[in-house]
């Protein structure tokens, strides 16, 4: 099939196979038909979501050395950027999730590290949930070891996890693969509503592993999928391996977007920026707390975008912003 043919396919919801993702992969990101796919997710992201972006936001509960040693990650453990676990004061992460709702996220996720124990993120979703509007989707970010407790998730107040499978598990990573597979699994069978990505991308990933990756996130049948690249931590090993430029970004959030059924709507892209969005991303996350792509313990003094400047990249790319609770996680 040609790169037309394929695109039409993406648009009219027809799955596309690993080889045919695996071949749109392989053209430049600048070729013209990188740009032709980009342009066909856009019309497609902007279909799904009536030109209405989201802007989420996103908060650390804790910070920690963390044992699962993923070697692209400032909390693994041997990368020795952070050496102390500290955690937010419950009523510090109920006002942060309130600020982010008051300046307009559509949507509230909380994050840990893996380890942070279940009987202690249960107080945070408690008191956080009984302070957002009751239709915000309060999202978690949390390690395998709270699969085990998906129903319970879901009778705090939780309507989905972001979960993922990430590239070069278990090579990279101290998780096993199937351990990830298996938790989603669990996630998915106590109701809650799952978001994934193909991350984080390296120049060392090959077309046929993200193809692959993408593969798989679309049989999630995920409210979103989409593609992160990675932030190099300065000082470590996988630091030193780089990461991929946006144009690349921007050319695997189009192929994911035209890989992934019509009810996953939206398409996500990591770090944000107006280039990876020319390829389709409909919603950007805002930042708060500790984050595994920084050196500083909190992100708003380093990396992390708020949502004002997230909502001009939407505007400069022609997006509308939603306002209200997020269409995404009610899908
Ligand atoms: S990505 Fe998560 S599991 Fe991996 S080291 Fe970082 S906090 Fe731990």
């Amino acid at each position: 099939m040609s790169v037309t043919e394929l695109i039409e396919k993406g648009l009219n919801g027809y799955p596309l196979t690993p080889t045919e993702i695996e071949y749109l992969l392989g053209f430049p990101p600048y070729s013209e038909e990188s740009f032709q796919l980009m342009a066909g997710a856009s019309a497609l992201s902007r279909q799904l979501q009536h030109n209405e972006a989201e802007v989420h936001g996103q908060l650390a509960l804790n910070l920690a050395p963390c044992p699962e040693e993923c070697q692209f990650c400032s909390f693994a453990k041997s990368n020795k950027i952070f050496t102390t676990a500290t955690e937010v004061p419950i009523d510090e992460a109920v006002a942060m999730a309130c600020q982010f709702e008051q300046v307009g996220c559509q949507a509230i996720l909380v994050m840990t590290t893996a380890n942070f124990a279940f009987k202690r993120i249960a107080p945070y979703l408690a008191a956080i949930r009984a302070r957002l509007k009751k239709d915000t989707p309060l999202i978690a970010n949390v390690g395998d070891q709270c699969a085990d407790h998906a129903e319970e998730l879901v009778q705090l107040g939780v309507n989905g996890v972001y979960h993922a499978v990430r590239l070069r598990e278990g090579i990279d990573t101290n998780i096993p693969p199937q351990q990830r597979r298996d938790s989603i699994a669990k996630f998915k069978a106590a109701g809650l509503q799952l978001g994934v990505c193909v991350e984080p991308l390296g120049p060392e990933h090959s077309d046929q592993e993200i193809a692959e990756m993408i593969h798989y996130t679309a049989s999630l049948n995920p409210v979103f999928s989409g593609a992160a690249r990675r932030i190099p931590i300065p000082g470590t090993r996988m630091g030193a391996l780089g990461t991929i430029p946006e144009i690349r970004q921007a050319q695997v959030v189009a192929i994911t977007r035209l890989a992934m059924p019509h009810t996953t709507i939206a398409n996500c892209t990591h770090e944000p920026g107006v280039l990876p969005g020319m390829g389709g991303a409909s919603f950007f996350w805002a930042e708060m707390g500790a984050n595994p792509r920084d050196t500083v313990a909190r992100t708003e003094d380093g990396r992390a975008h708020n949502v004002s400047e997230l909502e001009t990249m939407f505007w400069e790319l022609d997006w509308k912003i939603q306002h209200g609770p997020s269409r995404i996680w009610s899908a």
